[in-house]
C-alpha cells in the first residue's frame, strides 16, 4: 500500500468508527438530574427525579467484586469489599438496583464505594516490607487485616450531601444557595490548599498543621470525617518503621493528602450542584426579563434586541 492509500484507508477507518459510536445506545447512567426548557416561554425546570435501573448491575444489586475480580485475584488477606464471597454490593446504585437522586447521595469520595480502604501502611499485605524485598513484621496498622471498613461512609458506599434548611437544591432560592455556598467554599479552598490541587507542581511537602485545620473545619460539617484525623494520627512515622525507606519520609504527608483529598471532592460534589443550580436561576432570569420584554408590544417583535 503506498502513503495515499494508506492515509485514505486510515481516514475510512475512522469515518467507520465514528459513525459506530455516534449511532450505538447511549448507556443512560443517571449521575445528574434532568431539566427541561419550556418551549413557549423559554423557562427553565428541573424534572422530577425518576430512577432508572442501574446499568451496571442490571438490577441485580450485586456484581463480581472489583477489588478481588469476583475471587479471581489472590490476595494476601481476606477481600475487604466483598469478605471473601466474590460478589460485592454494586458500586453504582449501592446495592439497590436503582440509581440514587445524586441531589441526596453521592458516592463515597473516599473509597469510592468500595466500602473498604486497603491498609496504606502495608498495602493490603498484612506484613510490612523491607526495602530489600523481604517480608517484615506483622502490620499494627490494620492489625494484620490488611483492610479497614470505610470509616467515612460507614461501609455503605454513598455519602449523604448536606441539604439545605426547608428547601430542596432544585427549589431552593438563590440567596439560599449562595448561604450553603459560602458554608462549604471556605473549607474547600482551605482542603485545596493543602493538598495543593490548584497549583501547578504536584506538591511534595505537607503541613501537619494546615491538615488539622483544614480537617477540622471539615468535620464540623461533616462529623464522618472526624474518624479521618484519628487515623492519620495512627498512620505517622514513627509507627512506620519498615516501610520503604524511599517512602518512608513521604508516607505521611501522602496518606493525608488522600484524606484531604476526599473531603475536599465531597465538598465538589455540593458545589457543582450549587452552581448549576444558580446557572439555572440566573438563566431563567434573564430569559423572564426578556419575555417581560416582549410582551407588551407583540408588533414590534421583530426590532427587539
Ligand atoms: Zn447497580
Ligand atoms: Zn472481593
Ligand atoms: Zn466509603
Ligand atoms: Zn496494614
Amino acid at each position: 500500500m503506498n502513503n495515499s492509500c494508506k492515509s485514505l484507508f486510515y481516514k475510512a477507518l475512522m469515518i467507520i468508527v465514528l459513525i459506530f459510536f455516534m449511532t450505538a445506545p447511549q448507556i443512560q447512567c443517571q449521575r445528574l438530574r434532568n431539566r427541561a426548557r419550556n418551549s413557549k416561554t423559554g423557562m427553565i425546570t428541573w424534572l422530577e427525579w425518576k430512577p432508572l435501573t442501574c446499568e451496571r448491575c442490571s438490577g441485580e444489586k450485586t456484581t463480581d467484586c472489583g477489588t478481588c475480580n469476583g475471587g479471581r485475584k489472590k490476595l494476601a488477606v481476606k477481600c475487604g469489599e466483598c469478605k471473601g464471597k466474590k460478589k460485592a454490593a454494586c458500586r453504582d446504585c449501592y446495592g439497590t438496583g436503582k440509581y440514587v437522586d445524586p441531589f441526596l447521595l453521592t458516592r463515597c469520595t473516599r473509597c469510592y464505594a468500595r466500602r473498604s480502604i486497603r491498609c496504606r501502611a502495608c498495602g493490603g499485605r498484612s506484613h510490612l516490607m523491607y526495602t530489600n524485598g523481604k517480608k517484615g513484621p506483622k502490620c499494627k496498622v490494620c492489625k494484620k487485616k490488611g483492610f479497614f471498613k470505610c470509616w467515612v461512609c460507614k461501609s455503605k458506599g454513598n455519602l449523604t450531601l448536606k441539604q439545605i434548611k426547608g428547601a430542596t437544591y432544585e427549589t431552593a432560592t438563590e440567596s439560599q444557595l449562595k448561604k450553603q455556598k459560602n458554608l462549604l467554599k471556605p473549607v474547600f479552598d482551605k482542603l485545596n490548599a493543602f493538598t495543593g490541587a490548584n497549583e501547578e507542581k504536584k506538591k511534595s511537602f505537607f503541613r501537619e498543621n494546615d491538615f488539622n485545620d483544614a480537617m477540622k473545619a471539615m468535620a464540623a460539617l461533616f462529623p464522618q470525617f472526624k474518624n479521618e484525623i484519628k487515623q492519620v494520627k495512627k498512620m505517622s512515622a514513627s509507627t512506620l518503621k519498615f516501610r520503604l525507606l524511599n517512602e518512608y519520609k513521604t508516607f505521611p504527608g501522602k496518606y493525608r493528602e488522600t484524606a484531604a483529598r476526599a473531603a475536599a471532592n465531597f465538598l465538589g460534589v455540593h458545589l457543582n450542584i450549587i452552581d448549576t443550580c444558580l446557572d439555572v436561576i440566573s438563566k431563567n432570569r434573564k430569559q423572564a426579563k426578556r419575555n417581560k420584554e416582549r410582551k407588551p408590544a407583540p408588533g414590534n417583535g421583530e426590532n427587539d434586541r
